[in-house]
């Protein structure tokens, strides 16, 4: 999109409020079934996401900037990891489905 056009109107693909992503985080969570201790939103050098152990979520505040079906990937990736610590075929066949099933509000 050319700056010269609107500079007042930025699209949602282009910019997700914090707290807006923060919800969309929450409502995949409730779905998958996991309860994120901390999510947190800061800008990172080499992940999009990451996660410990005890369920602290981090993603990268250029999520903001994504389309939101890549957001909606990292989302639901980093979410099942507080179900599945690996990338095994569980993790994967998981992933898929959750994936393949959209919310109400993406059609
Ligand atoms: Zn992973």
């Amino acid at each position: 999109m050319k700056k010269s056009a609107t500079p007042e109107w930025v699209p949602l693909e282009e910019a997700v409020p914090i707290d807006l992503f923060k919800a969309e985080v929450q409502a995949w969570a409730q779905r998958i079934g996991v309860t994120p201790h901390e999510i947190h939103v800061r800008s990172m050098k080499r992940k999009w996401a990451s996660c410990s152990s005890r369920g602290r979520l981090t993603f990268n505040i250029e999520l903001l900037y994504q389309p939101s079906d890549f957001r909606r990937q990292v989302i639901v990736h980093e979410l099942l990891h507080l179900k599945i610590p690996n990338h095994g075929p569980l993790f994967k066949a998981l992933l898929r489905a959750y994936l393949a099933t959209h919310s109400p509000d993406h059609t």
